[in-house]
């Protein structure tokens, strides 16, 4: 059996469902251990109104969803969307979030040039990094499906992720994001969570449907799909990794759209046979 407590839930999985205080309350009364907190839902309520009802129900936070969307050669863009991460870090920090998921950004079509984006992405990393390190907040570089590197994020590989942290030479504060829907595919994974080791700093879960409709809003159910998911934590475990499992399932045609304490259910069920 594995540990209930080490089992969250990010937030975007009820995400039509639930308001942050419903999601808080909600778990906390289901006993889980933890909650992955969504920015755009943290708006409703603030973060230190937040902070209160996490503390009161006793959750973790294994996360806070997400922050970066850094690539843009405009530099009054870019500078204000290096203020957004930093607001996200001092939010990080007042839910006491264990890391902040950092998503790099996509390809300018002005610019078609995606070296010149990763190029700036990782400076612009860097120079977060004593942000991040003074309010005692880890990022977590989350490579992302290459279908969505136009818009989301320039780093698709763990490889690529594992670079990056070599280039910072900052591990005490910039860790990476292993989830299962975005680098199921990689040949390359074995060795490169391996080599990530004790970077792995947060382990998402949901599963690849062969008939996917949309690549970001169509995720599967643990279980339901094509990813062997318990051979891939057993890789972030072999690395070290003791963390949660955290379910983030963008589930616009199904999981959305069902009643939520089903959905708890379920994803109890899968934890223990699918996970
Ligand atoms: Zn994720």
């Amino acid at each position: 059996m594995l540990d209930e407590k080490l089992l969250s839930i990010n937030q975007v999985t009820l995400m039509e469902q639930w308001s942050l205080r419903q999601a808080i309350e909600s778990l906390g009364r289901s006993g889980l251990g933890a909650i992955s907190v969504w920015r755009d839902k943290m708006r409703e309520i603030g973060a230190a109104e937040a902070a209160r009802l996490i503390d009161g129900h006793g959750l973790a936070v294994s996360g806070l969803c997400f922050a970066g969307l850094i690539t843009s050669p405009d530099h009054a863009e870019a500078a204000k969307a290096m203020d957004e991460v930093r607001r996200a870090i001092d939010e990080a920090a007042e839910i006491k979030a264990l890391c902040l998921v950092f998503v790099a950004g996509g390809v300018d079509p002005r610019e078609k040039d995606i070296k010149a984006a990763r190029a700036r992405a990782l400076d612009r990393l860097a120079e977060l990094v004593p942000h991040a390190r003074g309010a005692n907040v880890r990022l977590a570089i989350e490579p992302l499906h290459p279908m969505i590197c136009a818009t989301r994020s320039v780093v698709s590989t763990m490889a690529l992720a594992n670079d990056w942290c070599d280039a910072l030479g900052a591990d005490d504060v910039v860790g990476i994001a292993v989830d299962t829907y975005a680098v199921w595919w990689d040949p390359q994974l074995e060795a490169e969570i391996a080599r990530a080791g004790k970077r792995i700093c947060a382990f998402h879960i949901s599963d690849w449907l062969v008939d996917t409709q949309d690549v970001r809003l169509d995720r599967g159910m643990m279980g339901d799909g094509v990813i062997d998911i318990p051979a891939i934590r057993r890789m972030v475990e072999a690395a070290g990794y003791r963390g949660h499992r955290e379910v983030e399932i963008f589930s616009a045609r199904n999981w959305w759209k069902r009643d939520p304490d089903e959905v708890i259910r379920v994803i109890r069920e899968r934890y223990q046979s699918a996970v």
